[in-house]
C-alpha cells in the first residue's frame, strides 16, 4: 500500500480546463495505481470546509466502488493555512496601483486569514474531523515577502507566529503535520523543534540536505522528509535528499497538481506517488517491495497509526 502524504485535492487548485468530476477520477486512478490513501491538505479556511464536506467522516466519495466505478483511494483531511496566499482582486488592484512592477498574484498569510481560519481549524481538530494539519510552514522567497504591507521582516515574523500556532494545535490534538519551507528550511526545522512530540513531515524540503536535513534527523525521531514525483526528473535536487536521508525517514507525496514527474505535464496527479516509490527504490538500490514496505511503515508512524 502506498500513501500520498500531501496532495491538494481541491478543484480550485487544478486548471479551470480540467474536466468535471476530476477529484473523483483522481482518487480512483490513484487506487488503481496502488496509492490507496491520499492526505488532502488545505491552503485556506474555504479549502478546509470543502475537504471536510467532501471527504469528512461518513461522506462517500466512492471509496468502496460501485458497479461500473472502481474503488477510490481513501482520503484523509488535513487542515491549515498555507504561508502563501492568493491575492484577492481588490488586493491585487491596490498593489498594482501603488507599484506596477510588483507581482500582484500572491502575498504572505495574514492575521485576517488566521482570524477566519483559527476557530474552524480548532473545532475540526477538537471534534476529530482532521487526520493532520497542513499545509503549514514558512516561505521566505522575496516575491512572497514583499506582499506584506509592513515589509519582509514583518512577513517572516507573522509566518513564524502562525506556524507556531498551528504546531500548538497539532500538539494539543496529537495530529501529524506537513510543513512547507521555501528559503526557510532551517527556520522551519527550528520552529518544529519546540514541539518534539509533534510528528513532522517536511514536504518538498528545499534546504541543504547534508547541512540541515541530516543533522535534524540525528536528534529527532519524529521527523520525516516527503518526496514528490519531480524526483523522477534527472536534475532534480530531491535526488540528493533521497540519497542522504535514510529510507526510514522518507515519505512519498504527489503535491498534485504541482511537481509533476515530467517537465511540461499540464498538472500532476496523486497516482504519481507510485512513481516516487520506484524512484526511491532505484536511488537507494533496494527492491521496490522493500522500499514500499518501509515507506508505508514510516507513513503509519507519521500518521500515528503505529506507536
Ligand atoms: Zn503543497
Amino acid at each position: 500500500m502506498i500513501t500520498d502524504t500531501h496532495c491538494h485535492l481541491v478543484p480550485r487548485c487544478f486548471p479551470a480546463t480540467a474536466p468535471n468530476g476530476l477529484m473523483q477520477t483522481l482518487a480512483r486512478d490513484a487506487h488503481a495505481a496502488g496509492v490507496q490513501c491520499i492526505c488532502a491538505v488545505s491552503e485556506t479556511a474555504d479549502d478546509m470546509t470543502t475537504l471536510v464536506a467532501t471527504y469528512g467522516p461518513k461522506k462517500d466519495h466512492g471509496q468502496a466502488g460501485t458497479a461500473g466505478h472502481p474503488k477510490a483511494a481513501r482520503v484523509l483531511v488535513f487542515g491549515g493555512l498555507h504561508p502563501v496566499q492568493l491575492m484577492s482582486a481588490d488586493e491585487a488592484r491596490a498593489i498594482t496601483a501603488e507599484n506596477p512592477m510588483r507581482n500582484p498574484r500572491v502575498r504572505p498569510v495574514s492575521w485576517t486569514d488566521w482570524t477566519a481560519a483559527e476557530p474552524l481549524l480548532t473545532n475540526l481538530a477538537r471534534t476529530g474531523q482532521l487526520a493532520g494539519s497542513g499545509e503549514i510552514g514558512l516561505d521566505y522567497t522575496p516575491y512572497v515577502l514583499v506582499g506584506h504591507p509592513h515589509g519582509p521582516d514583518a512577513a517572516k515574523s507573522d509566518q513564524l507566529c502562525m506556524l507556531d500556532a498551528h504546531l500548538a494545535i497539532a500538539s494539543t490534538h496529537n495530529l501529524p503535520v506537513t510543513v512547507h519551507s521555501r528559503s526557510a528550511g532551517k527556520y522551519a526545522l527550528a520552529a518544529t523543534d519546540k514541539y518534539p512530540h509533534v510528528r513532522v513531515a517536511m514536504h518538498t524540503f528545499d534546504g541543504a540536505p547534508g547541512k540541515s536535513a541530516v543533522p535534524a534527523l540525528a536528534w529527532r525521531d519524529k521527523l520525516w522528509f516527503s518526496i514528490p514525483p519531480s524526483v523522477c526528473q534527472p536534475g532534480s535536487a530531491f535526488r540528493k535528499l533521497v540519497d542522504l536521508v535514510p529510507l526510514s525517514a522518507l515519505l512519498v507525496e504527489s503535491d498534485a497538481p504541482a511537481l509533476a514527474p515530467e517537465v511540461g505535464d499540464e498538472y500532476n496527479i496523486p497516482a504519481n506517488a507510485a512513481r516516487v516509490v520506484l524512484e526511491i527504490a532505484a536511488i537507494k538500490g533496494v527492491p521496490v517491495e522493500e522500499a514500499e514496505k518501509v515507506l508505508e511503515e514510516n507513513t503509519r508512524r507519521w500518521l500515528g497509526v503505529l506507536g
